[in-house]
């Protein structure tokens, strides 16, 4: 079977090329190809020679995801459907946002968490992306958005990422790498429900990404019953997690929190909140809910979601409500693939 080029990193890929009796740079000279210049055909990589390139097709080939579907949103954002090799389809959506251009990137095909109020957790879990099914959502969309640069990147689509976890962290040597897209991990933001060992893990790698936990609650009763993996990882095991990668990274956690009517909202929700992670160097990101068919959830009044933002910034806490983009396109991850399956 071919290696496939898209995904490896740094070291693996020199690798491969020092295993064809090459000098380990031309595994750097194929990665610009593919990275910097978005150049999947041997053929094309003019700085390598003939020879080289016909051994390349040989053994190697660099394969990755095909746009199925893209849908521009009326506040600029864009949805893109990719199908994968085997068929199945995963979502990104390009978000401008002042000088920014963020592109939110799916880390598995559906998911296994279920939680309550998300488009992907009813469609199940399918499998883990590969590192290249990763990366290549943004060399894709980088495609798309000629002379412009890609800036920032949230791992905030499809599946949780700490779930595939030795992916993510190739993803990112590759994400991160001056031979591949070269976008500093100051810039990413890997969003979880929070699985504490692969957070931990994660602060230990060494990248300093951002962190986002999707909290959501502040009792352990009510955060099971809207996210089912708190009844393996309580919200204290979670919280001294991210208070090691704070620690650990030198990075403030943010902590997401659906607003929810009459679930989550109220003010001793915010005054407990606060207390929570008073020691914690972190802000809050306040997300008023996103109504999704089928789900009997709804979203507070912008009087509640604001009073609940009174009393974090009362108790010292750094609390932004943010309206998530994209909404007219897509009212949560997922829906855009779940159209997509029904009409294969
Ligand atoms: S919110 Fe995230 S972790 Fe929960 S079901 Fe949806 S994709 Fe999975």
């Amino acid at each position: 079977m071919k290696e496939n080029l898209l995904g490896l990193t740094r070291e693996e890929i020199e690798r491969f090329v020092v295993s064809l009796g090459q000098k380990p740079f031309r595994g750097r000279q194929i990665m610009k190809w593919i990275y910097g210049k978005g150049v999947f055909d041997f053929d094309v990589m003019t700085d390598i020679s003939v020879p080289l390139r016909d051994n390349l097709k040989e053994v190697a080939c660099i394969e990755g995801i095909e746009l199925a579907e893209r849908v521009s949103s009326p506040d600029g954002s864009v949805k893109y459907a990719f199908r994968l090799s085997d068929g199945n389809i995963i979502e990104s959506v390009l978000i401008f946002d002042a000088s920014r251009v963020t592109v939110c990137l799916s880390s598995q095909v559906g998911c296994p968490l279920g939680c309550l109020f998300c488009a992907t957790g009813k469609v199940g879990f399918v499998r883990n992306l590969t590192s290249g099914e990763i990366v290549d959502q943004i060399i894709q969309i980088k495609k798309d958005i000629p002379g412009k640069r890609v800036t920032n990147l949230v791992f905030m689509g499809m599946g949780e990422p700490l779930l595939n976890y030795d992916n993510l962290v190739r993803a990112l040597r590759v994400i991160t790498s001056e031979f591949g897209l070269s976008i500093g991990a100051r810039h990413i933001n890997v969003s979880t429900v929070g699985i504490p060992d692969r957070i931990r893990a994660l602060a230990d790698e060494g990248f300093r990404v951002k962190l986002a936990i999707s909290l959501n609650a502040t009792t352990n009763e009510t955060r099971s019953r809207l996210m089912p993996i708190n009844e393996k990882h309580p919200i204290e095991e979670l919280l001294s997690a991210a208070s090691y990668f704070a620690r650990k990274s030198k990075r403030w956690v943010t902590f997401e929190y659906v607003l929810i009517r009459g679930i989550n909202d109220s003010v001793e929700d915010a005054s407990r909140l606060a207390g929570l992670i008073e020691d914690i160097p972190s802000k809050v990101n306040l997300i008023p809910y996103n109504p999704i068919e089928g789900v009997d959830l709804s979203r507070p009044s912008l009087e509640v979601v604001e009073r609940f933002q009174r009393v974090l910034l009362d108790n010292h806490i750094t609390a932004t409500i943010r309206f998530s983009k994209g909404t007219a396109i897509s009212a949560a991850c997922g829906q855009l693939s779940g159209r997509l399956k029904k009409r294969n």
